[in-house]
């Protein structure tokens, strides 16, 4: 068997073409062009080109967008100081601070100041919170994005067994709730996971987000399952970009597989996007789409 190859490329193409289309209605109705502010604190290379990618994103739909670059030793008051800024700036609705900032700053105090309206990477509290409970303001980026690229090939997710690798605030316990209210029965595997091949063996979807190149190898797979690789590694042997799943080895036995690069990836940053247009929406007036 040789696994479907997710077209992460087409199914960014269509959102993106329908977030600009919608963007183009909302100007109309409202005056208001969406804005998101990105800011970025010190010099981590893959960091800066993350906002480059978000920023070049952000003009091909139509959005203004403004990214503030802030030398490493800014300190945690400045960095919160622009964020109130940007929080009562009619221009913006949108607010992001790239992740993770120098080790001086406090990252949770960076997330509690931006407001939960201009949360469009939904990491507030209250945007978690209102996740748990089932009634979004946003969804989170990356598992979003996962959601829509299943959706949009056609796998059905309820009723089918998903297991998360990885437990992170960012993309783990997130992933696993929206699965979870799409109707799959979850389970969420961790470093501490005993045995966990035994586990993502019996996954009709397995969502793979760790950090670590090609832990996931055709051991861990069921014959047939859909594999989705959010990692995203550096090799150090050749600067290539990898994900966590062999993706060669993976092939030979699951039924879909998504690429990295070029699939998850460009997925979060589209959902972002989709976030930033209903912030504006909802800020211009507007009830949530
Ligand atoms: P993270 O905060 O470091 O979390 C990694 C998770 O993996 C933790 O929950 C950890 O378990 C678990 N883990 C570590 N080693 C494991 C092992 N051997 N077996 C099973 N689980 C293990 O990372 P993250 O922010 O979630 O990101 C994960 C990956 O996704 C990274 O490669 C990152 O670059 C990528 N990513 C991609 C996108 C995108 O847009 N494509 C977005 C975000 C992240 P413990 O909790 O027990 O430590």
């Amino acid at each position: 068997m040789t696994a479907v190859r997710i077209n992460g490329k087409a199914i960014v193409g269509s959102i993106r073409e329908e977030i600009a289309q919608e963007a183009r209605q909302l100007e109309e109705r409202t005056g208001v062009k969406p804005g998101l502010a990105v800011v970025l604190v010190g010099d981590d290379p893959a960091s800066a080109v993350y906002v480059r990618n978000k920023a070049k994103a952000c003009e091909e739909v139509g959005f203004y967008s403004e990214v503030h670059k802030l030398p490493a030793e800014t300190t945690q008051e400045d960095v919160l100081a622009l964020i109130a800024e940007l929080n009562a700036k009619p221009t913006i609705h949108g607010i992001l601070v790239q992740s993770p900032p120098p080790a001086h700053i406090d990252e949770n105090a960076v997330i509690d100041a931006v407001d939960p309206a201009k949360d469009v990477d939904c990491f507030h509290p209250v945007n978690v919170g209102n996740l748990m409970i089932g009634k979004p303001s946003f969804l989170p980026c990356t598992p979003a994005g996962v959601i829509q690229i299943l959706k949009r090939t056609g796998i059905e997710i309820a009723g089918k067994h998903a297991v998360v690798v990885g437990r992170s605030n960012i993309v783990g316990k997130p992933m696993a709730m929206l699965l979870l209210q799409e109707n799959a029965t979850v389970t969420v595997c961790h470093s501490r996971t005993p045995n966990m091949e035994e586990i993502t063996k019996q996954a009709d979807i397995l969502v793979v987000a760790v950090g670590r190149a090609h832990l996931i190898t055709r051991k861990h797979v069921k014959p047939g399952a859909v594999v989705v690789d959010v990692g995203m590694n550096r090799l150090e042997s050749t600067g290539k970009l990898v994900g966590d799943v062999d993706y060669d080895d993976v092939a030979e036995v699951a039924g879909y597989l998504t690429p990295v690069p070029g699939c998850v990836g460009p997925m979060t940053i589209t959902m972002l996007l989709a976030n930033t247009l209903m912030a504006a929406g909802q800020l211009a007036g507007e009830s949530r789409a």
